[in-house]
This record gives structure tokens, C-alpha cells and sequence, in this order.
């Protein structure tokens, strides 16, 4: 069974070691490989995608920049690739081949892992950051009952995901702000969960946090760093230091691919293996 990443560039991914690990340990002859697409490649992802429909790819993961791209190649997107925008996982079920996006539910069930203490459905979270990984994550979140503000620094990015929220799930409170200290500072005393889907902390910049200088921090807020590299952001370290719940975006990474490998394979994934294999 071959299985495979596409992206550009792809070569920093973590995927293959997640997936050939998860592969050897649950014993299936497989592989998994980086079909690295240049955007300006005409037929590129039309001749990937033909892969999967003629089964010489058993499935395929897409990230940036074709995870939109990618949509006008399948033949059904399932509701949360929709309600995202995008595409992360790709397989051929009955003949069709369906785009599907796991970071959503890669992203809740290690939020309901690490914070169980604040998973209500009446909580609110809040949103750093209004781009792509925003967009699973706040599907995520509106589907499991979460009320949800967005601030980013470009006001007008952060509206139009409000509004575009606001219609797809009628009913439920999606608001947006400037991620700064005078929008930030009255909502956070109703604010449980904090999501950072901002690079801010990254590596090389492991100096910087999202976290506006001026705002002091709430009694009781759990943090949730989509960024992985490092392990432990600058976010994450100091929201520890005041003795909060502070997480990094390693398990998502992990069970967004666990989520993959279960659909194109039927196995049930070996999480553990998968996590040591990038941990
Ligand atoms: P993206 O689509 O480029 O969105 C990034 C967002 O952050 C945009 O709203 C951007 O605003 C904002 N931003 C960037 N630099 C900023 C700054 N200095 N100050 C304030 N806002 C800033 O990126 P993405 O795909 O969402 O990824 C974001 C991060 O999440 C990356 O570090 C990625 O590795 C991580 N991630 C982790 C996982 C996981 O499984 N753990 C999954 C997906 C992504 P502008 O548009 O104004 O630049």
C-alpha cells in the first residue's frame, strides 16, 4: 500500500516518519512518500489524484499550499472538509474520490486528552489567528458547542471567518476582534480555552509570544499552542509558570494523521508508536 504527502515544498514534513511507523508497527506492507508539487506544475495534482482513482495510491495527505487547490479534483468533499474550506486527506470510497480534512477532530480529541478539566459546552474559546489551521479548529470547536472569538491582527481577516462562521452554523456565537490588549482585555474573564493558530514561537523565532505584552493573564485559562517546533513555546512556558494548563500542537499533528491512516487503512492506529516516532 503506497500513501503519500503532497505540498511545497514538503521535505521538513514529519509525515512519513509518523506514517511508516504507524505502517511497520500494525504490520502492513506499505509505504509512505513526499510527491512534492510545484504550483505553477500545470497537471501536477491531476495526475496525483488519477494515482488514487487507478489504486496505485492507497491515499493522500495535502498541505500548503494545495489543500484548496486540490478541491476541484475530487468527486465529494465530507462536511468538516466544507466547513473548513480545504482539503487535508484524500481516498477513494465506492468509486469517488473523497476530500476530507482531520485537523478538526485531530485538533478536539487532543484538546479533550489534555484539557478534559475545561471541555464544556458552554465554554468559550478563544482564537489567535484567523488563517487556514483557524479554520479547522474553529469547525472543531462550533461542532462540540464552544462559542468562539477570533482575534488576529488583520481585523478584516478575522470578520470575514466570523461571518463566514456565523452562516455555516447558524445560531452560534462567533465574534471577531484585534488580537490586542483592548479588544483582549474585558472578554478574558469569560474566555476557558485559549488556541493559538498563529506561527508566533516558532522555530527560529522561539523568543516571541502571541500573547500582547500589556494584557495581564486570567486566574484560570487552559492554552493551546498549535505549534509544535518546539515542543514547548514560549506561549506554553509561560502560561506553565503561572501554573495554567498548557499545551503544544504535537498530539493534533499526531492524531491528524492517526485519523488518515485509519481511514485509508481500516486499522485502528498505533497513536504511541506514531508520537515517539516524531517526539
Ligand atoms: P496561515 O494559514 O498562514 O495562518 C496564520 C495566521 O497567523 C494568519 O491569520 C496570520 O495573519 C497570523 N499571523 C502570522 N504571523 C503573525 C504575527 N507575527 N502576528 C500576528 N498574527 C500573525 O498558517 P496555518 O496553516 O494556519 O499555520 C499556523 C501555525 O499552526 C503554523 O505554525 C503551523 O505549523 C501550525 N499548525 C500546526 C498543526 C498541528 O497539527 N499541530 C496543524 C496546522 C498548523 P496574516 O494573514 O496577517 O499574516
Amino acid at each position: 500500500m503506497r500513501f503519500g504527502l503532497t505540498g511545497w515544498p514538503v521535505s521538513h514534513s514529519l509525515s512519513p516518519r509518523l506514517h511508516n511507523a504507524a505502517l511497520s508497527a500494525v504490520g502492513l506492507d506499505g509505504e509512505y512518500c513526499l510527491y512534492p508539487i510545484d504550483p505553477s506544475e500545470p497537471d501536477g495534482l491531476l495526475n496525483l489524484t488519477n494515482k488514487i482513482r487507478s489504486g496505485e495510491l492507497a491515499g493522500l495527505n495535502v498541505t500548503i499550499p494545495h489543500k484548496q487547490n486540490i478541491i476541484p479534483m475530487v468527486d465529494e468533499l465530507t462536511s468538516t472538509a466544507k466547513s473548513i474550506g480545504a482539503i487535508n486527506t484524500i481516498y477513494l470510497r465506492n468509486g469517488r474520490l473523497i476530500g476530507d480534512n482531520t485537523d478538526a477532530q485531530g485538533f478536539m480529541a487532543d484538546l479533550h486528552k489534555n484539557a478534559s478539566a475545561v471541555m464544556s459546552s458552554s465554554g468559550k474559546a478563544m482564537v489567535f489567528g484567523a488563517g487556514g489551521s483557524a479554520r479547522a479548529v474553529i469547525t472543531g470547536l462550533l461542532n462540540s458547542g464552544w462559542r468562539v472569538v477570533i482575534a488576529a491582527r488583520d481585523i478584516h481577516q478575522a470578520q470575514n471567518l466570523a461571518l463566514y462562521f456565523s452562516n455555516q452554523h447558524p445560531g452560534k456565537s462567533v465574534e471577531a476582534g484585534f488580537l490586542d490588549q483592548r479588544y483582549l482585555t474585558p472578554l478574558m474573564s469569560s474566555v476557558n480555552l485559549l488556541v493559538n493558530t498563529t506561527p508566533i514561537g516558532m522555530v527560529p523565532n522561539t523568543d516571541n509570544s502571541p500573547w500582547p505584552v500589556d494584557l495581564a493573564w486570567p486566574k484560570k485559562i487552559f492554552v493551546y499552542d498549535l505549534v509544535y517546533n518546539p515542543r514547548r513555546t514560549k506561549l506554553v512556558t509561560e502560561a506553565m509558570s503561572l501554573g495554567l494548563g498548557a499545551v503544544g500542537g504535537l498530539g493534533m499533528l499526531v492524531e491528524q494523521a492517526a485519523l488518515a491512516f485509519e481511514l485509508w487503512t481500516g486499522f485502528e492506529a498505533p497513536r504511541e508508536v506514531m508520537y515517539s516516532a516524531v517526539e
